[in-house]
């Protein structure tokens, strides 16, 4: 345990591990980023490393101060919210002022975590604005914020600022493998994609299933298997389609196969249809069919009708090697 645990955001990650174990610890830090983007998540290690006890790398997971921030138990890192109420009431503000005044129970800090900040009206954020400016040495406040313009100027000047970042593709997917075990990737990266890169709403998404077509994934697959029949039959049914319809097919084909490509060129190994195609095809095949696809696409938005562009591609998937 420690801040590698949190997913991407390595810089802001390693700038916030060095400065804690130095000691050097801000009086208010102010977390942006997207609902799902790990801020609470963010805000407990952050609290876990201020208090940890250990010489090493902070938090270290273990010790009586790491399981009691991690476990919610805690009595020196308070949540400041009440679920129950759309706003962050000004009460609850001036209740975690005084609070703050009384040292720590046993911690090394005494640390305010507002998970919704971007809540909190303008009396309740004055109400912290002068314990802001002048805490006592132990007192920490994170404040945790959907977008920082949310926040008076005056607060936000006082404040660390860190705004999280998207999760790249490998990292992300590496983890929703774990928490999904039993989700396709092709599911798992439409929950990615979907999710702006942001691993809390990605898991939401892996409900949802794949955002390629139907169309996509049965030519795809056909393709995959050199079943020429599928092939047909689906190529049949898409010549009734609107253009519209029509397109996005068009395009998700041309990513499907761009990636077969590039698994060909031992780049990555993402998607299954991909993994397929690249097993099947030969790479001049795949860079065949890319064209094909992307030839398609320019007549289909230059208005030639869906029923051609189907009867053109029956014959250029035909011959498939
Ligand atoms: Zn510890």
């Amino acid at each position: 345990m420690d801040f590698h645990s949190f997913l991407g955001n390595d810089t802001l990650k390693q700038r916030l591990s060095t400065a804690i174990s130095a000691g050097k610890i801000s009086h208010s830090y102010l977390l942006c980023g997207p609902e799902g983007a790990g801020k609470r998540t963010l805000a407990r290690l952050m609290a876990a490393a201020m208090q940890c006890v250990d010489s090493g790398d902070v938090p270290c997971g273990t010790c009586a101060q790491c399981r009691k921030v991690f476990s919610g138990n805690h009595p020196d890192v308070i949540f400041v919210d009440d679920e129950e109420k759309k706003n962050v009431s000004v009460e609850l503000a001036r209740r975690a002022k005084e609070d703050l005044y009384i040292r720590p129970n046993e911690g090394k800090k005494k640390i305010y975590i507002f998970p919704r900040a971007n809540d909190m009206n303008a009396s309740a954020q004055n109400a912290l604005l002068k314990v802001m400016e002048e805490p006592p040495a132990y007192g920490v406040f994170i404040l945790l914020s959907t977008r920082g313009e949310a926040l008076l100027p005056t607060i936000r000047s006082r404040c660390t600022e860190l705004t999280l970042s998207p999760v790249e593709e490998r990292v992300a997917l590496g983890w929703l493998r774990m928490q999904f075990p039993q989700e396709s990737t092709d599911v798992l990266r439409s929950a990615w994609r979907k999710s702006g890169g942001f691993l809390g709403k990605a898991k939401d998404f892996v409900g949802e299933g794949s955002d390629l077509c139907e169309e996509t994934i049965a030519l795809a697959t056909a393709l995959g298997k050199g079943d020429g029949l599928s092939c047909t039959l689906t190529l049949n049914k898409m010549e009734k389609l609107k253009r519209e319809q029509l397109l996005p097919i068009l395009q998700q084909m041309q990513t499907v196969i761009a990636e077969a490509m590039t698994i060909k060129a031992g780049i990555s190994a993402t998607g299954e249809l991909s993994q397929h195609l690249a097993t099947q095809l030969t790479a001049s095949r795949l860079r065949e069919l890319y064209d094909l696809f992307g030839k398609m696409a320019v007549a289909s938005n230059a208005n030639v009708g869906t029923g051609h562009i189907c009867g053109y591609l029956a014959v250029g998937l035909r011959g498939q090697s």
